[in-house]
């Protein structure tokens, strides 16, 4: 008999930020991988878009619209997904970049990432977490970036996120590690999608990026899909707490 530890069939994931870029290859690839896929994401055509383009695959794939960063929002939002039936996995993807040096940066800007990309992921795994510890499992996917171990000049406070993202995600594994959650991180590196259009359309950066990545190249938004579903299956079945880098060597290598 053949065992396949990363079939996710019976499984049912939320992704936030699931209406494009990493978000979407995600939902993709788990909905590849057997899962029930819902995509969150504030902008309703975008999200639309994005259920119907998986459901004409072939895939089950639904919408929550909600933003993450309002709480009251978020307890809806939740409610509505597990009204809906079952969650099994919960990846917090959403996430969004402004650019400022650090003397010019506005406390506005400063919270608006930190909200969006940290507080957040404790805002939704707060409202998920009952649900899986009822259950006694259930599998967390925080999504850090390099930016969890290095600087970067103009990136202050999604650095200063993504660092507390990794620390939020063994504070969850502390928390609810007994009771059968498992919390892990995927740490990407360089990735072509909108959030890096302004990177991707200067050809000095681009350059840069090749350059510094040992790998030699930006990576496909398809090639985080590979830890995803590790982190989401079985095979990690006594994995916890933990961040794979998913960088093509750029952590690694000075
Ligand atoms: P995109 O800009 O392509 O997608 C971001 C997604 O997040 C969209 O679906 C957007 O939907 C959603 N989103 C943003 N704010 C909110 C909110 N308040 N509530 C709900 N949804 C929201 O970005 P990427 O795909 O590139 O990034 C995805 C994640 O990966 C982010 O956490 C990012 O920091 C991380 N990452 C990306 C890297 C890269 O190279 N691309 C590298 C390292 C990490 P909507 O527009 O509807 O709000």
């Amino acid at each position: 008999m053949t065992v396949n530890l990363f079939d996710l069939s019976g499984q049912r994931a939320l992704i936030t930020g699931g209406s494009s870029g990493l978000g979407l290859a995600l939902a993709r690839g788990l909905a590849q991988h057997g899962a029930a896929v819902v995509l969150n994401g504030r902008d309703v055509s975008k999200l639309d878009a994005a259920v119907i383009g998986l459901q004409a695959e072939g895939f089950n794939a639904s919408a929550a619209p909600f933003d993450v960063t309002d709480e009251t929002a978020v307890r809806a939002g939740i409610a509505d997904v597990l009204a809906g039936g079952e969650l099994h996995i919960l990846i917090n993807n959403a996430g969004i970049q402004r650019r400022a040096p650090l003397t010019e940066l506005t406390l506005d800007i400063w919270n608006e990432v930190l909200i969006t990309n940290l507080t957040a992921a404790m805002l939704v795994s707060r409202e998920v977490a009952p649900h899986f510890l009822a259950r006694g499992s259930g599998k967390v996917i925080n999504i850090l970036s390099v930016m969890s171990e290095v600087g970067r000049r103009t990136i202050s406070p999604y650095t200063a996120a993504k660092t507390g993202l990794k620390g939020l995600t063994r504070a969850m594994c502390a928390e609810w590690a007994e009771g059968g959650i498992q919390v892990n991180g995927i740490g990407p590196g360089y990735f072509a999608t909108q959030m890096n259009a302004a990177l991707l359309a200067d050809e000095a950066f681009t350059a840069w990026v090749s350059g510094r990545t040992p790998a030699g190249r930006w990576g496909n938004p398809e090639e985080l899909v590979g830890a995803a579903v590790f982190l989401s299956s079985r095979a990690s079945s006594y994995v916890n707490g933990q961040v794979i880098y998913v960088d093509g060597g750029m952590l690694s290598v000075l």
